[in-house]
């Protein structure tokens, strides 16, 4: 389950990781207390939506010159004008796919003042079956691009269970992104905040591009990417709380209610079938016949009429 932004930001706020003030706002008017609220004189209007890439986004409805999803005022008045522009429209990622996703909610942030983007994520290992990191210096832009093109721009390392975040850890990290003095100190404390988060919430991914240094030489998470392990959420009232629904598929949403393994994928051909093992041959299958599938759909072994009847209905919608 993913959530946005301005929602993983509070999360990592709670376990005191150093992120900007702000407020979400699903108005222009809400955008405007909000930019009130905060000091100035840089403010941050960011779009949000379950996808990356806002910032090079573009808006379907604003044309080839318009600027993206997450833009730099320098006045309540910009403030207001740029929540204009952004709130139901729809911004087209690298992330969202061509037909992008409509902006219903914003996020007005205090700006910062940028000296040193970086990259910080962490995420689930199924290698080393540990919490893994993967630490650049190449921040603010597309991490996999910088994996294809210059590798060794990224520093990768896992973290033993038993022991948890060890001091190691954190000056691994400084070292990696050339940092010294109380620099290195603010990332060993930031290191230590995201993997706590990460194990208290059941994080599955925890993305923060850019991690920055700013020039009064402060680390700050200044984006924020969550994603949670689905089967861990009845733990974690507070997070399914969270869920958008209307940044999902609704197909999903309704095949979730019946308990159904559903996906939708992007081909023609509905699949519905019993058993994932069959369901992922079937695909398979399509595939090597020059066809694509519809969805994924597991009913699973012993499936009621009640199921089969909603998974039929999911399909043919
Ligand atoms: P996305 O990754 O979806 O494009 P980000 O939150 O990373 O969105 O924002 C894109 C860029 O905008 C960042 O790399 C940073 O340069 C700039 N930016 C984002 N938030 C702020 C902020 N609070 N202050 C100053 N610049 C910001
Ligand atoms: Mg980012």
């Amino acid at each position: 389950m993913n959530i946005h932004e301005y929602q993983g930001k509070a999360i990592l706020k709670e376990f005191g990781a150093p992120v900007s003030a702000g407020f979400p706002a699903l108005s222009v008017a809400e955008a405007v207390e909000a930019a009130r609220k905060l000091p100035g004189p840089l403010y941050v209007v960011k779009s949000q939506i379950h996808a990356g890439g806002r910032g090079k986004g573009k808006f379907k409805e604003l044309g080839p010159d318009a600027k993206g999803g997450v833009r730099l005022a320098k006045s309540v008045e910009e403030v207001e004008a740029f929540a204009k522009e952004m709130l139901g429209n729809t911004l087209v990622t690298v992330q969202t796919g061509p037909a992008g996703k409509q902006v219903n909610r914003l996020y007005i942030e205090d700006g910062s003042d940028i000296e040193k983007e970086f990259y910080l994520s962490a995420l689930v290992d199924r290698e080393t079956s540990r919490i893994a990191f993967v630490v650049s210096t190449e921040g603010g832009m597309d991490i996999e691009a910088v994996a294809h093109d210059t590798p060794e721009k990224i520093k990768t390392f896992s973290v033993d269970p038993a022991t948890g975040i060890m001091p190691h850890h954190g000056r691994t990290v400084a070292q990696a992104l050339g940092l010294t003095g109380d620099l290195a100190k603010q990332a060993e404390k930031v290191l230590a905040q995201i993997y706590n988060a990460f194990v208290a919430k059941d994080m599955a991914m925890l993305e923060i591009n850019p991690l920055i240094v700013t020039t009064q030489g402060q680390i700050k998470c200044l984006d924020a990417k969550v994603n949670f392990d689905s089967t861990a959420l009845y733990r974690h009232p507070d997070v399914v709380a969270l869920r958008d629904e209307t940044e999902e598929d609704p197909k999903e949403i309704e095949a979730s209610k019946y308990d159904l393994a559903y996906i939708a994928l992007d081909g023609t051909i509905g699949c519905m079938v019993n058993g994932a093992g069959l369901a992922m041959a079937t695909l398979d299958i399509i595939q090597l016949y020059g066809e694509s599938p519809a969805n994924f759909l597991d009913v699973g072994g012993g499936a009621s009429e009640e199921k089969v009847t909603a998974a039929f209905k999911i399909i043919t919608a």
